[in-house]
Order: C-alpha cells, then sequence, then structure tokens
C-alpha cells in the first residue's frame, strides 16, 4: 500500500518561512508556502546588505551556545549546498571591541567556548587599527538573495499574494486555513509571519514586539572596507556596488516613511566611529542617501521563538485552579496545537539563526532525536513565556 504522503503549509516567505521549508524538504514533506505578497523577502527579509556572525557571551549561556552552533549550522548548509556560488557576499567580519569590558567579555568567550581560530580570533582591524575579534568566516550577503535561493533550493510549492486570514484543527485531524484564495488543508502549519503575528489570534498572546529599523545605502567608494565591520552599528563590506550602514532601532514609533535625520545621525556615528575609513570618501549628504525602512520582531527576552504552538484557550485559568496548582507545588501543564510550529522573533539576527531554528523546529515537530540539548530548546519554545506569566500570576 502506498505510504500516505505527509503535507505542511508554511506562512510566510522570509528567511524563516523558507528556513522551514528546508528542513522540511530534507524529509520529504510535501510543503506549501504563502505569502500575502508577490514575492518572497518583501519585510524583514528583503535589506540589500546583512551581516552574518554569531551572538557571544563571557560565560556559556543557552543565548550564546545556541548562536554559535546556529552559525556553524549556517555554515555547513552553506557549503553543502554551493551557497557561496549564489548568494552575493564577502566573507569576514570584524567586531570591534574598543571598550576593556567589551574585550574582556570577548576574549573569555573565545575560550570559555573553545571557538577555534577559523571560526574567531583576535585581531585588528585594519582601516581603524581598533583590537577586534575576527570571524574570517563571517559575511556581508544579500539576504533578499539568500532567502530567493533557499526557496529555490526547498523546492515548495509556492502561493504568493495568498495571505492565511484564519486556522483551526478540523474533526478528522487535518488543520484547516482559510486563505484570500481559498480553503487549504494540511497535516501540519508552519508559523512565520515575522511582525503580523498579532494578526493571529493564536499567537497574538506571544510577549513579541515591532521594531523599526531603517538602514542607509552607500555607493561603493575607491578606498573602502574589505571587510563587514560591526561597532554597535555596521558598516557592511561592498556588494554589488553598493555598502550598507545600519541600523537604527525604534520600538515606539514606527512609520514607515524614512527619517532623514537618522540617516545622518548613522553616518555621524560612523564618521566618529572611524575616521580613517571615510576621510577620502566623497558623497552627497547623507540625509539624500537612499534608505530603507523594515520591522525587527523581537521577543521580551530577545530570544528566537520557536517549538510547538501552545493553545492558551485551554488553560484553565480560573484563579482557584491555578491556586490549588501552585499549592501542590505543580507545573502548569501546557495544552498545544498538536501538528502547529511557529517560528518567530528573531530579532537582529535572522539571518545567523533562521536556517537552525527550523532545522529544530521540523525536528522537534517529528518527534526526531534531538537537535539541541533540552537546556537549550526550552530557552527556545515559546513555554517560556506562559510558564513566566503563570509564576507571575499574569494569566488570571
Ligand atoms: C533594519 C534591519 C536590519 C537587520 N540586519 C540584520 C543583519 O545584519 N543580520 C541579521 O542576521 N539579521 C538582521 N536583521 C534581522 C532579520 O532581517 C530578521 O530577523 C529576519 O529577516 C526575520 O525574518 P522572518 O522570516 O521572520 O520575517 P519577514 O522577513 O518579515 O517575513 C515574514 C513574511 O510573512 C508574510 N506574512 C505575514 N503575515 C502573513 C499572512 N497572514 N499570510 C501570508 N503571509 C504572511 C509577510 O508578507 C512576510 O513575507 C535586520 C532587521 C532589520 C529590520
Amino acid at each position: 500500500m502506498k505510504k500516505k504522503e505527509r503535507t505542511a503549509i508554511v506562512v510566510g516567505a522570509g528567511i524563516a518561512g523558507v528556513s522551514i521549508c528546508l528542513a522540511l524538504k530534507k524529509r520529504n514533506i510535501q510543503t506549501i508556502l504563502i505569502d500575502s505578497e508577490s514575492e518572497p523577502a518583501k519585510h524583514a527579509s528583503g535589506n540589500p546588505i546583512g551581516v552574518v556572525y554569531p551572538f557571544l557571551t563571557k560565560h556559556k549561556t543557552a543565548e550564546s551556545e545556541f548562536s554559535l552552533q546556529a552559525f556553524m549550522y549556517f555554515l555547513s548548509i552553506w557549503e553543502d549546498l554551493g551557497l557561496e556560488s549564489l548568494v552575493p557576499h564577502v566573507d569576514g567580519i570584524y567586531f570591534l571591541l574598543e571598550k576593556d569590558e567589551s574585550y574582556d567579555r570577548y576574549s573569555h568567550a573565545l575560550r570559555s567556548h573553545q571557538i577555534l581560530n577559523h571560526i574567531a580570533e583576535e585581531s585588528l582591524e585594519p582601516v581603524s587599527g581598533i583590537r577586534s575579534l575576527f570571524f574570517p568566516k563571517g559575511k556581508s550577503l544579500s539576504p533578499k538573495d539568500l532567502t530567493k535561493q533557499i526557496l529555490i533550493l526547498a523546492n515548495p510549492e509556492t502561493k504568493f499574494n495568498c495571505q492565511l486570514t484564519k486556522w483551526q484543527q478540523s474533526e478528522n485531524g487535518k488543520i484547516l486555513c482559510q486563505t484570500t484564495d481559498g480553503e487549504l488543508y494540511c497535516d501540519y502549519l508552519f508559523l512565520s509571519q515575522g511582525y503580523q503575528f498579532a494578526e493571529d489570534p493564536n499567537s497574538k498572546w506571544l510577549p513579541l514586539k515591532k521594531v523599526r529599523g531603517q538602514i542607509l545605502q552607500i555607493p561603493k567608494q575607491n578606498q573602502t572596507n574589505r571587510h563587514g565591520i560591526l561597532y554597535g552599528d555596521y558598516i557592511t563590506a561592498p556588494i554589488q556596488g553598493y555598502q550598507v550602514l545600519g541600523a537604527s532601532y525604534d520600538e515606539f514609533k514606527l512609520e514607515e516613511e524614512p527619517r532623514p535625520q537618522e540617516s545622518e545621525t548613522l553616518w555621524k556615528e560612523m564618521v566618529q566611529k572611524l575616521p580613517t575609513l571615510v576621510a577620502d570618501w566623497n558623497l552627497p549628504n547623507a540625509r539624500l542617501l537612499p534608505t530603507r525602512v523594515s520591522y525587527r520582531t523581537q521577543s521580551q527576552d530577545r530570544g528566537p521563538v520557536l517549538g510547538k504552538l501552545p493553545d492558551i484557550s485551554k488553560i484553565d485559568l480560573t484563579i482557584k485552579y491555578q491556586n490549588l496548582l501552585k499549592k501542590d507545588g505543580k507545573q502548569m501543564k501546557i495544552p498545544y496545537f498538536e501538528n502547529v510550529g511557529i517560528l518567530n522573533g528573531l530579532g537582529s539576527r535572522g539571518l545567523t539563526h533562521s536556517l537552525f531554528a527550523a532545522e529544530i523546529l521540523v525536528s522537534s515537530m517529528f518527534s526526531e532525536p534531538d537537535v539541541v540539548q533540552e537546556r537549550i530548546f526550552k530557552s527556545l519554545k515559546p513555554d517560556r513565556f506562559l510558564l513566566r506569566m503563570w509564576k507571575r500570576d499574569q494569566l488570571t
């Protein structure tokens, strides 16, 4: 008898959604990717250039271990799938360590995480002469092209101009998705809608916020940095005739219109940090340079959110029941939408983290052996927020 094929719908054709499609392709799951836009990477994943490198803490934490493993996973996929020749990029990221505290933090990080020189080493950034952490395989790359190439490799059926408006578990176990293009059924649903997560009533409770970011596109100069430089903000290496200077951060005012004043501030801060870099640059007023505004989705603890989606409508939130649980020293039991996964909250690091996050998500949904230690997975699951809210009596 022919084995029944499992089907999945992935919502959102940003870097998160296409990474999920790739993880599903590895498992031969028939997949439909839908997006309300007319093409992939129209929102956060659509910047012309971004940077890829891991986030490190002085001592090992779940956060830094995840980020380092995600970076290594990114590099393995990059090599295995030949992304090197498909995605415009330049290798090498310098992370400036001007202050003693940051030098102390990162030099310890190299030791505590046992990071080898070919991944990161202390070095002087050549343009400024400032001591730095150098990631030789870190990258300036085009997020839009990365997203598009991963999509081509994952090769799901795609439906653009198709918005998910509602979904529910139906009686036969399938998930019914209502879209602007009609009804679709699937065995598994993966949600990766970026900052538009709040339009979905089932994920609205998640403590995620929309954070505005503005970048500046600078035409390539004759004398310029060969590698990406991070100094709080970042200036990428030139790719296809441009460099990107980014990125501003505003969680309060979210308008889509570019802010000329913000461009000027980004520019002035770079001039202050890297005066030798810009000494011979011939540029018009920074206010006149092309800009792009987009939105990060950031979680309360700044970590990604991935895993099976809790079904909070099924939690007994009566004070009486909750008090009874606490009195007996019991943990709250979390009910789930069994075959619905979420990947969101990628904040400022979606390019580095998405592929690994998607692999962890998909393998956990199919109950495969753990990809990461339980401790790390727990720090990523949406459950962590529910448990925190529960402990603080914020649910009742
Ligand atoms: C200014 C700025 C600079 C950044 N720089 C870097 C960087 O240098 N390095 C780095 O690693 N990260 C960087 N990031 C972060 C990174 O871009 C994001 O983490 C990443 O792009 C998020 O991807 P995503 O797929 O979750 O979201 P998105 O790319 O926003 O994708 C979400 C998709 O879901 C679709 N969608 C939403 N709702 C629905 C629905 N109901 N039905 C159908 N489709 C729907 C949207 O149309 C969209 O295509 C930056 C972010 C910003 C804002």
